[in-house]
């Protein structure tokens, strides 16, 4: 059998795929599944999203593209990055990638050498410690608990840089415990890193637009950090597009120039169709997304107030995004029928053959005591699965 190289032996399947392949597996076999373990939107792309794809075909948008993207593609998300961040990145600072994890990935692979360390608060999204692992950097783990809102503090960040910093990466909105940092707590983040000029920050917003507090604030506002960070974005999450895959960055020039160059060698531009698709998106006023946004935050709720009805179950409020990432350490040695629950693995487990429903457990995102609900479905299934939860977590003792 031919020997994997090292690099990939090191990395581990992402647990949202995984977790989301062996429910569609269960399903296939009859069961009634119901997966909670994807963060996917349940709402279809906007019907204007889908006829500007259909314009694109009947245009003849099917070959090959510029690899950073359509030029008028990119004009479109350099408004969007004005009109809704107040960012000001030039055409030339924006590489359009098929999917924000191929934007972060190239970044990762653009600045990141073998040793480099790499701080990512944890909770963090489960891809970003296997792409650093992959580039062959070292993920610098430092934790925020449920008690801090899953929200790291500049002082814990300076505590973490050591000479060999070079990234720091995280979400606001946040995958997966939907925290999400103010512009306050922003500025006291870069104040830290301005002091560290060699310091590059991925800031993902992807969940920018899922946002229950009003307003989302981006790193990349403050001028002092303005020339370090790059901003991902995309648009799986808020217009529906999970299977369309883009996302992008608006970077300094010199690193959206090295990730065009890999992109180049990689995979060349996202698919064209969906390129047009996505300036109809992005000259759309996000108010059409007003509708969505407070199903969400019914939804949140309704998660929330059927998982307080549960003991040992520990919530804080998540601010955005679509998950709730409940503390669940409480139910640790505790059995049912012969099955001791030890970890939040365990937990995720029992919960599928017991409740058959389909969570993530906390210790692929960094945090061993919680487990990940993604309440992107409707509030019936949403209540069904609740309640499948409620009745088995009541059998463990
Ligand atoms: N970042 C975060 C925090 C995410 O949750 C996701 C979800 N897949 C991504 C990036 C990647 O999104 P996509 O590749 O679908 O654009
Ligand atoms: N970001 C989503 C999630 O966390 C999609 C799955 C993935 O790309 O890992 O579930």
């Amino acid at each position: 059998m031919i020997q994997l190289s090292k690099r990939l032996e090191a990395m581990e399947e992402s647990a949202t795929l995984a977790m989301s392949r062996i429910s569609r597996e269960l399903k296939a076999q009859g069961k009634d599944i119901i997966s909670l373990s994807l963060g996917e939107p349940d709402f279809n792309t906007p019907e204007f999203i889908k006829q500007a794809a259909i314009e694109g075909m009947e245009q003849n948008f099917t070959k090959y593209t510029p690899v950073p993207g359509y030029d008028d593609l990119r004009e479109a998300i350099s408004r969007k990055f004005k009109r809704d961040n107040n960012l000001n990145y030039s055409k030339d600072q924006i590489i359009v990638s098929t999917g924000a994890k191929q934007s972060i990935a190239n970044v990762v692979l653009s600045c990141i050498d073998p040793d480099d360390e790499v701080i990512i608060p944890a909770p963090y999204w489960v891809s970003y410690v296997e792409i650093v692992k992959v580039a062959e950097g070292v993920p610098v783990v430092i934790n925020a608990s449920i008690d801090t809102d899953f929200k790291i503090t500049a002082r814990q960040l300076e505590d973490a840089i050591t000479p060999k910093t070079k990234m720091i990466m995280f979400s606001t909105p946040c995958n997966p415990t939907g925290s999400v940092y103010s512009f306050d707590e922003l500025k006291s983040l870069a104040d830290v890193i301005s002091k560290y000029p060699h310091i590059v920050v991925i800031a993902d917003e992807i969940y920018e637009h899922i946002n229950f507090t009003g307003s989302h604030a981006s790193l990349a506002q403050f001028e002092n950090v303005y020339n370090q960070v790059v901003t991902v974005n995309g648009v799986s999450k808020a217009w529906a597009m999970t299977g369309w895959r883009l996302g992008f960055i608006g970077a300094p020039k010199n690193i959206a120039d090295a990730c065009n160059k890999i992109q180049g060698q990689f995979t060349s531009g996202t698919c064209s169709i969906t390129q047009r698709a996505t300036i109809a998106a992005m000259n759309a006023d996000p108010i059409v997304l007003k509708d969505m946004i407070s199903a969400f935050k019914n939804r949140r709720d309704l998660v929330l107030d059927i998982l307080n009805t549960m003991p040992g179950v520990k919530t804080n409020v998540p601010q955005g995004a679509f998950y709730v990432f409940p503390d669940i350490s409480s139910f640790f040695g505790k059995s049912h029928n012969g099955t001791t629950i030890n970890t939040a693995e365990d937990l995720c487990l029992y919960l599928l053959s017991e409740a058959l429903v389909a969570l993530v457990t906390g210790e692929a995102f960094g945090d061993e005591n919680c487990i990940r609900i993604s309440y992107a479905a409707s509030e019936e299934t949403l209540t069904d699965a609740m309640n499948r939860v409620k009745i088995a977590l009541a059998k463990l003792n």
